[in-house]
Formats: C-alpha cells, sequence, structure tokens
C-alpha cells in the first residue's frame, strides 16, 4: 500500500493506493495551523488507522508548499506555519516507526502525471504549473530530480530572458516577486501575471477568465494581450526546455485550461529552440487537483 499526504495550509489530503496505483481510500482533514505537535500526532494518526484498515504497514510520502533544508532537514515553508523550521521528516519516522519521504508539492504534481498510464514509459516528464504561481518538477525515469538544495524545478524562479525582454518592449512590466527578487517568471507566467501584465499595460484590473473570454468573442485589448502572453510564455518555456529538454511536459493549473495555449506553443517555441532541438509534447495534466497526494504517495515507487 502507498501512502499519500498532501499538506496544506488549510488541510491535509490523504489518499492510499494499492499496487496497482489505484486509489483505495481517501480522506481530508483540517491542518492544524500554528500547533506542530497536533500536526504530526494528525499525520502519524492516519497512519496508524490506515494500517489497521488494511491489515499492512503502508509506505508513506508527504508533499507540501516548501522543501526540506539540505542543510538540516528542517522545513522551509510559509503555507504551512506550523512545520516552519521543524525536522518533520525525523519526527515523523521517529513516531510512525518506518521511513517517510517528503518533497515540495510541485514535484508531486509532476510526479503523478508522470505515472499516468500514457506517459509511464516516458524517459522524462516536467510537471509546470500555470497557477496561482508558476512552478514545476522534473520527473527522470519515474523519479523526482529535486537537486542538491532541493529546489530543482522551482522555475518560477528563474528570471525573464533576455528575449522576453525585447518581446515586452520599452514598457516591460518589472514585476517583484515574493522571493525578494524582480522579474521572475512566477509573477509573468501564472494566472495571476497573466492579470497584472494585462493591468500594466491595459491600466486596468481582470481576471483572467475574463480576459480570455473577451479574447474568444474578439475583443481587440484581450487579442492583444493574448498575443502578447503566449509569445512570453513561449520565449520562456522555451528557455526552460533547453535546460532540462523533457520528453513530455504536463501543464497544471487555473490558466492551463486555456486550449490555445496548446496550439500556439508548438508553432511559437521551436524558433527559440537549439536548431537541434524537437519541441517536447505539451499536454494538459490530467490528475489536476488529485495530482498532489497521488504524487506523494508515489514518492515511493521505482
Ligand atoms: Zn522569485
Amino acid at each position: 500500500m502507498f501512502y499519500g499526504f498532501d499538506v496544506g495550509g488549510t488541510k491535509i489530503e490523504f489518499a492510499a493506493f494499492n499496487h496497482n496505483l489505484q486509489r483505495v481510500a481517501s480522506e481530508r482533514v483540517a491542518t492544524p495551523t500554528h500547533d506542530y505537535a497536533k500536526l504530526v500526532e494528525t499525520l502519524a494518526g492516519l497512519v496508524d488507522k490506515y494500517d489497521a484498515q488494511f491489515a499492512e504497514q503502508g509506505q508513506i510520502g508527504f508533499g507540501l508548499p516548501g522543501m526540506e533544508n539540505a542543510t538540516d532537514n528542517t522545513i522551509l515553508t510559509v503555507n504551512v506555519p506550523a512545520a516552519k523550521g521543524k525536522p518533520l521528516r525525523a519526527d515523523l519516522e521517529a513516531r510512525i516507526g518506518r521511513s517517510v519521504k517528503i518533497e515540495n508539492d510541485a514535484n508531486c504534481f509532476a510526479l503523478s502525471e508522470a505515472w499516468d498510464d500514457d506517459l509511464k514509459d516516458e524517459t522524462s516528464v516536467m510537471g509546470l504549473i500555470l497557477g496561482t504561481g508558476f512552478g514545476g518538477g522534473i520527473i527522470h525515469e519515474g523519479k523526482v530530480f529535486s537537486g542538491r538544495n532541493h529546489v530543482a524545478g522551482e522555475v518560477g524562479h528563474t528570471r525573464l530572458p533576455i528575449d522576453a525582454w525585447f518581446h515586452l518592449g520599452e514598457n516591460a512590466p518589472l514585476l517583484d516577486c515574493g522571493c525578494g527578487k524582480k522579474g521572475c517568471l512566477d509573477s509573468y507566467l501564472s494566472g495571476r501575471g497573466f492579470e497584472l501584465i494585462y493591468a500594466h499595460y491595459f491600466n486596468e484590473t481582470k481576471k483572467a477568465q475574463d480576459i480570455i473570454a473577451a479574447f474568444y468573442e474578439g475583443e481587440e485589448k484581450a487579442t492583444q494581450h493574448v498575443e502578447r502572453f503566449m509569445e512570453l510564455l513561449a520565449i520562456c518555456l522555451a528557455n526552460l526546455f533547453t535546460a532540462y529538454d523533457p520528453h513530455v511536459v504536463a501543464l497544471g493549473g487555473g490558466l492551463s485550461n486555456f486550449a490555445l495555449i496548446y496550439e500556439e506553443m508548438p508553432k511559437r517555441i521551436p524558433k527559440y529552440l537549439l536548431p537541434v532541438a524537437q519541441c517536447p509534447k505539451i499536454i494538459k495534466a490530467k490528475h489536476g487537483d488529485s495530482g498532489g497526494v497521488r504524487g506523494a504517495a508515489f514518492l515511493n515507487l521505482a
């Protein structure tokens, strides 16, 4: 049995998968906001409960919005205050009595897609989330590649490439990022970024879904905006593809529902790649919101 936990700021999603990778149990509980002992006990309590139900000890993976500090294995996170700065993995292992794995939730999203029936034979899969933020994960031969500091795939905190700056022109918006830097892709390629860029050029606040609806009605500003955004996305993705060269890219997050992306990227990206490189297959993520908990469970595969 594989147990996955997606630990978020307000709720913890649990799911158990059998050895055929079918979901056989799900549960959702509130995240103890500031009480670390209660957080550990809540997570361990779910393990105890499902061990008893399945009469076996499941293998355990956790996904959370953050990562382990590679030096002391404490948790770096903003959104789960109870876990911040705590040696969560060591404390869980001591309480549960077996090894557990912890990964960034975007890496879990990517892993979930990589283990989809259609993709599990692909050598490398990149998962990218165009949601509130822009993030991602890299899966190589069925495993998360998380790097020395567990920041591999944190593509949202790489900065705009020079081609993007030329494309945006003299009036390019230089947007602040939550990490303290300026020009991070997180502020441009996310759903939030889509809205910020629109607001910058048209001095008007509009929701992404309304801009997209206006685009499909042929409205002039929305058309201009979508043209600008699609080329920007192509430039930035091409840079990532030159660095990582994935076989398949699965897009998740709210903006990934914009169907035009899948028509435009294969046309726009190749001119920014090395001549020898082909554009990877770009598809919409299939597991969506359940990807985090699936990927967390699958940390123990392969
Ligand atoms: Zn940043």
